[in-house]
């Protein structure tokens, strides 16, 4: 089963992911965006890791609630509100229990991720960070333990974006000239799920 500090090592294994790859992301959405996502997203899991030592939330969904209210109060961009009803569903979803199995992790990021799909009116092929987080969810299949799965299938639905036109976000403004660029929401949505298979080791 998945512990309090099971989820606490993987938030903190997603902060350093996106600070390693911040420039990167950054360089990414300089081609189709406005070139701030590493930034927006090293900010935002910077405060969320410090918020997560400072209040020490008890539960492996309260570690959740809490990463994504301070995506969302601290991250300006769309990404920080997308992320944020990640994972702050995802949490509400887990509920107050004290540990979780796979399938239920599974569950909640599923409910997540359609909250995603909701608030950004966007679907799988629209070149958003759906593109990463759809295959990745499927890829940890009925156990859910499909945690290297999953982060090879986030990874491919990441460079599966680059031929895509951008229909929803920042890079639709360019319509067919987003086309050839990796997007950069979907690239740092294959860290997350990188940093996930790697806390369970
Ligand atoms: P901003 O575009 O406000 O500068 P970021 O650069 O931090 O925000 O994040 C951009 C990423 O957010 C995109 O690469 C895309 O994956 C994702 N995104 C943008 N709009 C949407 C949307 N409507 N639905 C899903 N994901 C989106
Ligand atoms: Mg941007
Ligand atoms: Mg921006």
């Amino acid at each position: 089963a998945l512990d309090t500090d099971f989820f606490r090592r993987w938030m903190s294994a997603v902060a350093a992911a996106v600070d390693r790859e911040a420039q990167r992301l950054t360089e990414l959405d300089s081609a189709i965006g406005d070139a701030d996502h590493g930034t927006n997203m090293r900010r935002g899991f910077a405060a969320a890791v410090a918020s997560l030592e400072q209040e020490e939330p008890g539960t492996p969904g309260g570690v959740l609630v809490l990463t994504g209210r301070r995506l969302i109060s601290t991250v300006g961009g769309a990404s920080g509100p997308l992320y944020g009803t990640l994972l702050r569903r995802a949490g509400r979803t887990l509920g107050d229990a004290g540990s979780v199995t796979p399938a239920q992790l599974r569950d909640a990021l599923r409910t997540g991720v359609d909250a995603v799909a909701q608030l950004g009116s966007a679907a799988p092929g629209d070149k958003t960070m759906l593109d990463a987080l759809y295959p990745a969810i499927e890829a940890l299949g009925a156990s859910g333990e499909g945690f290297e799965a999953a982060r090879r299938a986030a990874e491919e639905g990441a460079v599966a974006t680059v031929p895509m036109q951008a229909r929803r976000g920042r890079a639709s403004y360019l319509g067919e000239r987003s086309i050839g660029h990796q997007d950069p929401g979907a690239t740092s949505s294959a860290l997350f799920f990188a940093a996930l298979a790697d806390t369970v080791g």
